[in-house]
């Protein structure tokens, strides 16, 4: 065949980074090690979660079968979405509500949007960013995190129209956009006509008390967002939907573009090529977003942030540079210059059977740095921080 491939793939590192470290840990087929590299769900769905589908399922086989769903999702799960949103202070309208198979798949439909324009990262950032732009042939700016203790700085922008990707708080660096950061933002993508996409699929993560002080759980609430921001959700780490697959987009009605509205081109797109998110995940996903589901959880993600900050209050005894570990269940620590030349994946994986993620795979500028993912089953966690005590 002479087919040529897409010329995006020229532009993708060799494999993406969790597959390779899958593929070590299953070399190493040690029943001791422990995996803290992936951040996936360690605790099932909640009950009201599992109800709701069992229910759908029943529907599906009885007298109230249901065939393709809306593209865009039922309106019973944008209500429960607009009313989680009401839970928070935010406004956010029934149709101005994607609902999706998650948040990666949604980062991709986002990027193709948009015709020949850059794609401006933050790194270390979420894979899926730098690969999905790449995909779609993008010209693509990535922005050194490290520069400024791994939050964006608008200031490190040229000032071009260009797609902005922001994800707060971060994967993989545990950092918080704060709202002065982001008005910062917003006034660069008004200023020079430019669209921000906010990944927001840890933002159930970020506490009372940093939101009281200076943080946002939505980017509509800095004044201006609703023209410039694509908001991009994910039940995924909020209610364990890791292996349900469900989130949504959210595209305001004021966001506009050549006199055009981009949540019409997002809906004629979405029927080009997505017939919707099945009926019984749809019904999850609402349980999921019932006051039930949050209150199960809150639980949940306090146990993950309690295992980070546990993590953090390690590293500050001994010394060790790290990012996040509150508000986030992410740690992003510095490699300690004791443990030489080795690299901190090697090190953690060869001396102690513990698999963390190198910083590398984040896109750039990780190189000597390495994630650990808290979550994790309170009673594993523990014991990693037990052998983590011995490492640092
Ligand atoms: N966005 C970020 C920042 C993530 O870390 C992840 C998953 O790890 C996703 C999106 C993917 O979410 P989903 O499972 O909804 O596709």
């Amino acid at each position: 065949m002479k087919i040529k491939m897409n010329e995006g793939f020229k532009r993708l590192k060799g494999n993406y980074v969790f597959a390779d470290i899958r593929k070590k840990i299953a070399e190493k087929e040690s029943k001791n090690l422990i995996d803290l590299s992936v951040g996936d769900a360690a605790y099932p769905i909640a009950k009201v979660v599992g109800e709701a589908m069992k229910k759908a399922a029943d529907e599906m086989s009885g007298e109230n079968f249901k065939g393709y769903p809306p593209a865009s999702g039922y309106p019973f799960l944008k209500t429960a979405i607009k009313n989680y949103y009401i839970r928070k202070g935010v406004e956010v309208s029934e149709s101005e509500v994607f609902v999706s198979d998650g948040a990666k798949s949604d980062i991709k439909r986002i990027v193709e949007l948009f015709g020949d324009l850059t794609v401006t990262i933050f790194a270390p950032g979420y894979p899926p960013q730098y690969d999905c732009a790449a995909l779609n042939n993008k010209k693509i700016e990535i922005i050194d995190l490290s520069k400024d203790l791994f939050v964006p700085n608008v200031n490190r922008v040229s000032e071009k129209p260009r797609l902005i990707f922001l994800c707060s708080p971060s994967n993989p660096c545990g950092t918080v956009i704060s709202k002065a950061v982001l008005k910062g933002f917003v006034d660069y993508a008004l200023k020079t006509s430019s669209m921000i996409v906010y990944d927001s699929a840890y933002a159930d993560y970020i506490g009372i008390d940093y939101l009281k002080s200076g943080g946002v759980f939505c980017p509509y609430e800095v004044d201006g967002a609703r023209k410039c921001v694509i908001e991009i959700r994910s039940l995924s780490k909020f209610a364990s939907f890791t292996g349900i697959r469900c989130g949504w987009s959210v595209v305001p009605s004021e966001l506009v573009t050549g006199g055009m509205r981009v949540s019409d081109f997002y809906t004629r797109k979405l029927s080009s090529e997505f017939n919707g998110v099945g009926y019984i995940v749809q019904r999850g996903a609402e349980a999921a977003l019932s006051t039930e589901g949050e209150e199960y959880s809150k639980i949940i993600i306090n146990i993950y942030l309690d295992n980070a900050y546990s993590l953090a209050k390690l590293l500050k005894t001994r010394g060790v540079k790290f990012f996040g570990g509150e508000n986030s269940p992410y740690v992003f620590f510095e490699k300690p210059l004791s443990w030489g030349k080795i690299a901190a994946f090697d090190y953690l994986f060869n001396k102690f059977g513990i698999a963390v993620t190198p910083g590398e795979g984040f896109i750039a500028f990780g190189k000597d740095y390495a994630r650990i993912s808290c979550l994790k089953r309170k009673e594993e966690f523990f014991k990693a921080l037990r052998i983590l005590e011995k490492a640092f």
